[in-house]
């Protein structure tokens, strides 16, 4: 075994997650997201990421390959105590060792048992083995500890290391047992993320032109449902490097892309919006049909006590005599401006956003349209959405982040 403090340290990171059901599309491999966001985190390349189901010789096959051209191969999955739970005897094949039960992990594992009032099933013993180079990572929140082993391949030095499945183990373990224990490099990414509405991805990469082909920094676009996303990432030996190297071209990236900027990293459009609100110390009432109650649902969220957001009305009608005329065209907005009053009013609030209906658009492009109306102390605003006409959620998410934008920019 190679110690840990004479192992050079980590520079490229490869994942294994196990599970038949990730193959299957049954479960959403989040792990393999937690682990390549840990590692890019702390300076380590990921070039692979790989998915294997419940078999030794393939999971053996991955290892082996992984650990051929990476110098950290990372699993999760595969350790509980059932036949088809086979990480730790592909683990073992790879190290050429036979596990053996550690009598003071059997132990730990009897008395986590007798902790919650049942005995132990005796296939539960093999989450007690180790090998010879494996060093266990005690799980505090389950049954089955990790395993971290040193080895050479090559003539180079390599670390294996397995984590549980379950998501509430694995990110617990991943930071405090194994990464504390990894020689890790210095090195550091440094991320900015600029947040657009209402540019396309094509239109966002005129904007940045050759900023885009940089490869350290690097600027990249990413389409998502609150719009496009521009990240800048800066690799350098330490932090302050990372920031020092990737900060001037975030800059130039952000004044690139001007105006369509709402928010950076975190932030979300909801959260934006409330912000702008309680800048100006205003409260905001909403009224809304083809969203559905998602604007108040993401309004309550970034604004859990209700401060600045009064409340929704879902399903408005102007009036009785307006409703069965609700889907005929009103292209000037008029029953949606109508319906900010009315909220405005029931909610005795100084800022109010009405959604109406979602309604074809006639001739070329198709697609449909909604009327958004605002109204405010410094007049009324009425806006139509056109929107691809898909169904369901994805429009839903797209009225709500098209309503939030307009709110945005009449309180900028
Ligand atoms: P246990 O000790 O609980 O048996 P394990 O290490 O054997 O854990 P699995 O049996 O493979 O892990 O997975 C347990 C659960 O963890 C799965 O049912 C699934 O919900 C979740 N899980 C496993 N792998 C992943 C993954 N890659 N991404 C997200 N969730 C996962
Ligand atoms: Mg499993």
């Amino acid at each position: 075994m190679v110690p840990p403090d004479a192992a050079p340290p980590i520079r490229r990171a490869e994942i294994v997650t196990v599970g038949t059901e990730l193959l299957l599309g049954e479960t959403v491999d989040t792990n393999g997201a937690t682990l390549a966001a840990a590692l890019a985190a702390r300076g380590v390349d990921v070039y692979w990421s790989l998915r294997v189901g419940d078999n030794r010789a393939r999971i053996r096959e991955a290892l082996e390959v992984g650990l051929a051209r990476s110098d950290l191969v990372l699993t999760t999955g595969g350790l509980g105590p059932t036949d088809d739970d086979v990480t730790r005897e592909a683990i073992a094949e790879v190290l050429g060792e036979t596990p053996v039960v550690d009598p003071a992990l059997e132990a730990d594992l009897r008395a986590f048992f007798a902790r919650t009032g049942r005995t132990m099933p005796e296939r539960n013993v093999k989450q007690a083995w180790v090998t010879p180079s494996v060093t266990p990572l005690a799980n505090p929140h389950g049954t089955a500890p990790g395993w971290l082993a040193h080895l050479e391949r090559g003539g180079a030095a390599k670390v294996v290391a397995a984590l549980p499945g379950p998501p509430g183990e694995l990110g617990p373990m991943l930071h405090d047992r194994l990464l504390p224990r990894l020689s890790l490099p210095a090195a550091r990414l440094w991320t900015r993320t600029f947040k657009t509405w209402g540019v396309g991805e094509s239109h966002v990469a005129d904007q940045l032109g050759a900023l885009a082909e940089g490869d350290n920094p690097s600027v990249a676009t990413y389409a998502r449902a609150d719009g496009v996303h521009v990240r800048v990432a800066a690799k350098a030996d330490d932090a302050d490097a990372a920031a020092a190297l990737g900060t001037p071209v975030a800059a130039r990236v952000e004044a690139a892309l001007g105006a369509a900027v709402w928010g950076r990293d975190d932030d979300t459009l909801a959260g934006v919006v409330v912000d702008a609100l309680a800048a100006r110390g205003a409260t905001l009432a909403v009224a809304e049909r083809a969203s559905a109650g998602a604007l108040a649902t993401a309004l309550a969220d970034a604004d859990p006590d209700g401060v600045r957001f009064l409340g929704s009305m879902v399903g408005w009608r102007v009036t009785a005599e307006d409703a069965p005329t609700a889907h005929a065209a009103q292209p000037d907005g008029g029953h949606a401006v109508a319906a900010a009053h009315e909220v405005r009013d029931a909610f005795a609030a100084d800022t109010a956003i009405a959604v109406g209906d979602v309604r074809p658009v006639d001739g070329e492009g198709g697609g449909v349209q909604v009327d958004v109306a605002v109204c405010d102390a410094s007049g009324d605003h009425a806006e139509s959405l056109r929107l691809p006409g898909r169904s369901g959620p994805r429009r839903r998410g797209r009225v709500v982040t098209g309503a939030l934008d307009l709110l945005r920019r009449r309180l900028r």
